[in-house]
């Protein structure tokens, strides 16, 4: 199993997560079902190989307290991100105003949120761009393109990344392939590749140079490429949520051991991958770090890259002094 935060000596940063994706319908409040749940089912049966029901899907789920002390326990603290996709989906998902609820809830284990916005809303994206980072000191704004149906580089939405730049905000870009729509007809009608190849933040990263964008997960099948844009924009970094550890690219677990230790953030995709038997144990048992570079990957790179979000989002860092 897993250590434990006492046996490792360290809190971990988790920077991508969907911590809000709770059994909150079946506690009885007013909640909101995961994004998209037709597509959610066909999800769980990709990362868990069997098809759930509506009802079975809640209950894999955990409670909010669940989550809090599992969090707890692990030492591991964690930026949930907020989904929605209403143009292209039709599914306004869970807004920003519940994660930024539930952050505001459990300021002990949440750094921060990402608040998630359509970039095809035009002044409505903009107007809640803007809300989301200056009022509720989001760290950035997560896009997911196959869901939401557009390219970064379409000048129509620069303005939307001028606006998050201006206020020092973050991207978090989907890289890569999806389990969104995996095995349904027409893949749920998501279009993977189109819209997950890294050449378009390479571009934008490039007229942007103070934006800050995180290419999110493994970006497979485009993985060098992830890690070419990676190396050549300062202002680009990645992460590792989206895939079990043992089935990290070869090229992934090289370059967060040697040219890119101080670019990649340690990501979970809780709650569905299992935050300790899916996560933090196949990092402890399927890879092989090298002196250092766990510690690198599960705090000191996110504190160095995000500190000054986690700050503005008025995080407490204390429990990390002294260990940079
Ligand atoms: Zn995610």
């Amino acid at each position: 199993m897993a250590k434990t935060l006492e046996e490792r000596g360290y809190p971990i940063i988790d920077v991508h997560g969907h911590q809000g994706n709770l059994r909150i319908l079946n506690d009885g409040s007013p909640g909101q079902l995961p994004p998209v749940k037709k597509q959610q089912i066909a999800l769980e049966k990709y990362f868990r190989h069997k098809e759930l029901t509506e009802e079975e899907l809640l209950n894999t789920l955990p409670s909010e307290d669940e989550m809090v002390s599992l969090f707890k326990e692990y030492g591991v603290h964690a930026c949930p991100a907020a989904w929605t996709a209403p143009v292209a989906q039709g599914d306004l998902g869970q807004s920003n105003d519940y994660i930024y609820d539930l952050i505001k809830r459990h300021p002990d284990i949440f750094l921060g949120y990402w608040a998630c916005v359509d970039p095809w809303m035009g002044e409505m994206a903009l107007r809640e761009t803007e809300r989301v980072l200056r009022d509720h000191k989001a760290l950035g704004i997560k896009f997911q393109q196959p869901s939401q149906h557009f390219h970064l580089s379409d000048r129509r939405f620069y303005p939307l990344w001028d606006l998050i730049a201006s206020y020092n905000g973050f991207i978090q870009w989907h890289g890569g392939y999806t389990g969104v729509g995996t095995g349904m007809p027409g893949g749920g009608g998501i279009k993977v590749l189109e819209y997950t190849n890294p050449v378009d933040v390479d571009n934008v990263a490039a007229e942007f140079p103070k934006l800050r964008i995180i290419i999110m997960h493994m970006c497979d099948p485009f993985t060098e490429a992830a890690e070419l844009v990676c190396m050549h924009k300062g202002n680009v970094y990645r992460e590792t949520s989206g895939a079990l550890p043992r089935y990290f690219p070869e090229r992934v677990v090289h370059d967060i051991n040697t040219r890119l230790r101080q670019k990649f953030m340690f990501g979970s995709e809780y709650p569905y991958f299992r935050l300790v038997e899916d996560i933090l144990d196949g990092h402890e048992k399927d890879i092989k770090y090298r002196e250092g570079i766990m510690e690198m990957l599960m705090y000191k790179n996110a504190l160095n890259i995000l500190g000054d979000r986690f700050e503005n989002a008025g995080a407490d860092l204390s429990p990390w002094k002294g260990l940079l």
